[in-house]
């Protein structure tokens, strides 16, 4: 099979099977975990960060986060397809006791000025406006980046009314590579970070979320109470130390493979609109003789896995489990559809 769903489904190769094995692990709830310090230490160092605070996953990094940064009461700015607001559950209200204002963005991504508009006034009948959530690159923008200098004015809103500002990064190595970009600039500008180790770095499990030292004391408190203090946990870390260390330059491979793929399916009667492809994601609207849900079936007649979305839209995801030769093959099969 080759698995285009998502790049959550890489299983662990016999390098980071190696390091798994090796970790110097301790009780991290003594914050005694060798690997575990490790790693927080390795993130925030490149992203010139204070601190870090390992993770069972990438929504509780997120909800930690969001948790630390706000009250009951408050409300939440985000892009309307935004994990945080879609896809974790009702967390933010379940958690935090907050609202959320949804913006309705360009693929995913939101502007300063839409922020401007969205902050409530000082006024009692009112949420108290918080927080803002980005996210880079937005999932359901099919992989789109943002702009530094976007992110940029943002952050100058954020300060002049008085808001945090987070980043959801669960892909935000797949934004670097593609861009070019110095993780520092993030540092610079967000006052937390989550970044997923299980999406195209490849561990099998894990986030980290980054802050300065006093926001990470309060996560580290709120992560007890969500149920999140590990023990040995280290030999978790230990993969995404691996990761680090090995799967970030290779995501540009991923977004090549991406293109090759999007050639191959633009030459196809039944691909509609496709999002720009910028990152390791496609999204297409399904037109003609299938619907998503048949072309998805006819991929699995080839053994080839690709997710619907929608009624119309398929996702397909490149990682590090889908080789060159895989690539091919997909392309020779798209080609006899
Ligand atoms: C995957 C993902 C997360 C976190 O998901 P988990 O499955 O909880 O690790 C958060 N944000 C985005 C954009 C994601 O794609």
């Amino acid at each position: 099979m080759i698995d285009f769903r998502s790049d959550t489904f890489t299983k662990p190769t016999p390098g980071m099977l190696q390091m798994m094995f090796r970790a110097e692990v301790g009780d991290d709830v003594f914050n005694e975990d060798p690997a575990i310090n490790k790693l927080q230490a390795m993130l925030a160092e490149k992203f010139g960060m204070e601190a870090g605070l390992f993770c069972a996953s990438g929504t509780m990094s997120n909800q930690i986060a969001i948790k630390c940064h706000t009250q009951p009461g408050d409300e939440v700015i985000c892009d309307k397809l935004s994990h945080v607001y879609i896809y974790e559950g009702g967390g933010i209200a379940f958690n935090s006791g907050c609202q959320v204002k949804p913006l309705e963005g360009n693929l995913g991504r939101i502007n300063a000025s839409q922020v401007t508009e969205a902050i409530n006034p000082n006024d009692i009948h009112k949420a108290k406006t918080q927080l803002v959530s980005l996210e880079n690159t937005a999932n359901r923008g099919g992989g789109s980046c943002y702009e530094l200098s976007d992110i940029q004015q943002i952050k100058e809103v954020c300060l002049k009314n008085n808001l945090k500002l987070h980043l959801d990064g669960a892909r935000l190595f797949n934004a670097i590579v593609a861009r070019e970009e110095d993780p520092k600039e993030y540092g610079n500008i967000f006052d937390s970070i989550s970044i997923c180790l299980s999406k195209g770095l490849g561990a099998p499990v894990g986030s980290v979320v980054l802050g300065n030292k006093e926001f990470i004391d309060k996560a580290r408190r709120v992560r007890k109470i969500f149920g999140g203090g590990m023990r040995q946990a280290g030999y978790l870390a230990a993969a995404g130390i691996y990761a680090l260390e090995n799967n970030i330059e290779r995501l540009a491979l991923d977004h090549r493979h991406a293109q090759q793929i999007v050639s191959a399916l633009k030459g196809k009667e039944f691909t509609g609109s496709m999002f720009p492809v910028e990152t390791n994601i496609i999204i297409f609207e399904v037109k003609g003789k299938y619907s998503a849900k048949s072309l998805t079936e006819k991929f699995k007649e080839n053994d080839i896995l690709v997710m619907a979305i929608s009624p119309t839209q398929i996702r397909m995801v490149l990682h590090l489990d889908v080789t060159e030769e895989m690539v091919q093959k997909t392309i020779a099969v798209i080609e006899n559809l």
